[in-house]
């Protein structure tokens, strides 16, 4: 049996994969099984932000792994408690809940704005807002947050108390808050999987303003941008804004699974013992992994994405075929006149791997992808895209 064959019988059909099967890699590099390499444009949706096989990072791992693998969260280990207080240093932040994913990620902001909000505003204060057009993940209760219908629709009923809202507009969210008793409002700086859309400064900064007005938490969903992708470490720190909470995860374990709620001093001691947990969650090779990509991400990495950014803006732009460019650093969509699946698959055909958000090709590339391999993946959209 063939491999494609053998996953689509045994495997699950929940993903539509392209037909390319990868067996290696360099930096944005990706080699595949037909012979060919490709220029990986997706960086494994965000995570490969150093892209594959990365020589420092795969050092720290493979120590780590010579150490042990795994010890639980009953016992003390260095790699966590490491990473742990960098995040915390370098995000102006007092905690940090490590799991596996996004979606835990997002639960754990959940759960900790829920229990904040019982404890210092009252026990009816659990609606939490999100913005339409979000996405923050696949578990129920992040389903129910993410605000895209398609996504609800065969999963009823999912955990009550969300609320969805319009980007941009300011007075249906403080009618919001006014009507429901709310504990929370949670964002992305750059809505990703809804289309690679800025939220902007203005509003950006009435939901700064109005989380104060109304005594909520501000909760940044940084599993997509974070990390460095913007351009700055967290996505948020481009409008000034300060998160109570921050999730991430994706580029974070650099291809390893590693997702962490980052709490504020006002949330440090929201959490006590048995509150939250996980297995997994922590786990020293990822998190030793996670302290190399994050010492990594530095003023001369976010340099080179901004300037990454600023020569896909300025060649894609005007050009032919192509819309608009919209979104920061190097998460960026590309709005064109072809159906983006289609035009994907064109890409995939001429070397260029890339990603899709609804009607948009998505950008996301290791934030080190050397400048001859972007210039040569850009010449090849433009060519792609003026056909
Ligand atoms: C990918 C993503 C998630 C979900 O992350 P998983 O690791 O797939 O659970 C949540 N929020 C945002 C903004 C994402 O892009």
């Amino acid at each position: 049996m063939d491999l494609m064959t053998m996953d689509q019988q045994y495997i699950a059909h929940t993903y539509n994969r392209f037909p390319l099967q990868i067996i290696g890699g360099s930096g944005s590099t990706l080699y595949c099984a037909d012979g060919k390499e490709y220029i990986d444009l997706g960086s494994g949706i965000g995570v490969n932000i150093f892209g594959i096989n990365d020589e420092a990072w795969k050092c720290v791992v493979t120590e780590q792994l010579n150490k042990f693998q795994h010890c639980s969260n009953l016992y003390y280990s260095k790699p966590s408690a490491l990473l742990a207080q960098m995040l915390c240093h370098r995000a102006d932040m007092s905690k940090v809940f490590f799991s596996n994913s996004g979606a835990e990620a997002n639960e754990c902001a959940i759960k900790a704005a829920r229990k904040w909000a019982a404890q210092n505003k009252g026990k009816e204060y659990v609606h939490i807002i999100t913005l339409k057009q979000s996405f923050h993940g696949r578990t129920l209760a992040a389903l129910a947050a993410t605000g895209q219908d398609v996504y609800h629709k065969d999963y009823q009923p999912l955990p009550a108390g969300f609320l969805h809202t319009e980007v941009g507009n300011v007075a249906q969210l403080e009618a919001l808050l006014k009507e429901y008793p709310c504990a929370a409002i949670m964002f992305e700086a750059v809505q990703g999987e809804g289309g690679v859309m800025p939220i902007g400064q203005a509003y950006a900064d009435a939901l700064s303003s109005l989380s104060r007005e109304y005594n909520v938490l501000l909760i940044a969903d940084e599993v997509q941008l974070g990390n460095g992708r913007s351009g700055q470490l967290y996505g948020y720190m481009n409008y000034a804004m300060k998160p109570d909470i921050v999730s991430t995860a994706k580029g974070l374990g650099g291809g390893l699974p590693l997702g962490a709620t980052l709490l504020n001093e006002e949330l440090a001691e929201v959490f006590s013992f048995g509150d939250h947990g996980t297995t997994f969650g922590g786990n020293p090779i990822c998190c030793a992994g996670a302290v190399n990509i994050l010492s990594r991400i530095d003023e001369p990495l976010l340099q080179g994405v901004r300037n990454r950014s600023s020569y896909i803006y300025n060649e894609l732009s005007n050009a032919k075929g192509i819309l608009s460019v919209s979104g920061m650093g190097l998460m960026l969509g590309l709005e064109i006149e072809k159906p983006s699946r289609q035009f994907a698959q064109e890409l995939l055909h001429r070397g260029v791997l890339v990603t899709t958000a609804k009607q948009k090709l998505r950008l996301l590339p290791a934030l080190n992808i050397p400048m001859e391999q972007l210039k040569q993946a850009v010449q090849t959209i433009k060519d792609c895209a003026a056909q």
